[in-house]
C-alpha cells in the first residue's frame, strides 16, 4: 500500500494561545477543501487547547512538541503522554535536534518518551540527523542510525508500525539551508533499508519517513517528487497560514 504522506507543522515556541487560536483558524479556513495528504500542527502547549478547538471540524491532527517519559507525579513543569491526550493531541515530537542540543535529552531518555507516548496512544515523530560537522567528517548515516537505534530499536515491528520518523539535518534547521533533495533522499533510502535490516521489509516498506529542514512553498514540490520521503516536517514557514497551506499542497507560492 502507498505511504500517504504527511506535512506537519512545529510551531517552536512561538505565539500566544491567542496567536495560536488565530493560525489554527487560518489554516483551517485555507484547508476547507481537504488536501491530499495527512496534515499536522504542533503548537506550544498552551496553545494546544485553542487549536485542538479551531481544527476540529477538521481532519487536522495537533500534537504536542514534547512529553514526560513518566504519565504523572513530582515533575514541575513537565507534561506527560496521558495530559496531551485528554487535550485532543494525536501525536507528539520526540528528540527534536533543539531539544537533543539544549536540554541535553539523551538517547535513553527519548527511547524512554517513545514507549511513554506509545502507551498514551500518540503518534510519536521520532527526530534524527546529523551536524554539519558530522556530514563533513562523513559520518551523517551513522549518526542518523545510532540515533535511531537507540530511539527506536527495542520497539517490537508493532510497536513500530505506529511511529513516523523524520530526518532532519540539524545544519538545514532553521538556516534557509536546505538538503538538496538528492541528499535528503539518500539518507531517507538508508534509513528505509536499516528498518528493513532491524526489523523487517514490511516495515520497512510502511515507515513514513518526513524530512525537515527549511521547508518553503518555493522547495517542497522537489523534496516530496523523491521515492522514499513520505513528507516534511516544517518549522518557520508552518508559523504563517497561508505559507504551510501551501506547502500541504505543494505549491510553489503562499
Ligand atoms: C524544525 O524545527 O523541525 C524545522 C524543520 O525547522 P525549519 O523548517 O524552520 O528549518
Amino acid at each position: 500500500m502507498a505511504r500517504k504522506p504527511l506535512i506537519a507543522g512545529n510551531w517552536k515556541m512561538n505565539g500566544t494561545p491567542a496567536d495560536g487560536a488565530e493560525l489554527a483558524r487560518g489554516l483551517r479556513d485555507l484547508l476547507l477543501d481537504p488536501p491530499a495528504v495527512d496534515v499536522a500542527v504542533f503548537p506550544p502547549f498552551l496553545s494546544i487547547g485553542p487549536a485542538v478547538d479551531a481544527l476540529k471540524a477538521t481532519s487536522v491532527v495537533v500534537g504536542g512538541q514534547d512529553l514526560h517519559a513518566e504519565a504523572k507525579g513530582a515533575y514541575t513543569g513537565n507534561v506527560s503522554g496521558p495530559m496531551l491526550k485528554a487535550a485532543g493531541c494525536g501525536s507528539v515530537l520526540i528528540g527534536h535536534s533543539e531539544r537533543r542540543t539544549y536540554e541535553k535529552e539523551s538517547g535513553e531518555l527519548l527511547a524512554a518518551k517513545v514507549r511513554a507516548a506509545l502507551a498514551a496512544e500518540l503518534t510519536p515523530i521520532f527526530c534524527c540527523g546529523e551536524t554539519l560537522e558530522q556530514r563533513d567528517a562523513g559520518k551523517a548515516l551513522d549518526v542518523v542510525r545510532t540515533q535511531l537505534g537507540e530511539g527506536l530499536g527495542g520497539l517490537t515491528a508493532t510497536e513500530l508500525s505506529r511511529v513516523t520518523i523524520a530526518y532532519e539535518p540539524v545544519w538545514a534547521i532553521g538556516t534557509g539551508r536546505v538538503a538538496t533533495p538528492q541528499q535528503a533522499q539518500e539518507v531517507h533510502a538508508a534509513i528505509r533499508a536499516w528498518v528493513g535490516l532491524t526489523w523487517d521489509a514490511g516495515s520497512a516498506r510502511a515507515m513514513r519517513i518526513l524530512y525537515g529542514g527549511s521547508v518553503k512553498p518555493a522547495n517542497v514540490a522537489g523534496i516530496m517528487a523523491e521515492p522514499d520521503i513520505d513528507g516534511a516536517l516544517v518549522g518557520g514557514a508552518s508559523l504563517k497560514a497561508d505559507s504551510f497551506a501551501a506547502i500541504v499542497r505543494f505549491q510553489e507560492t503562499a
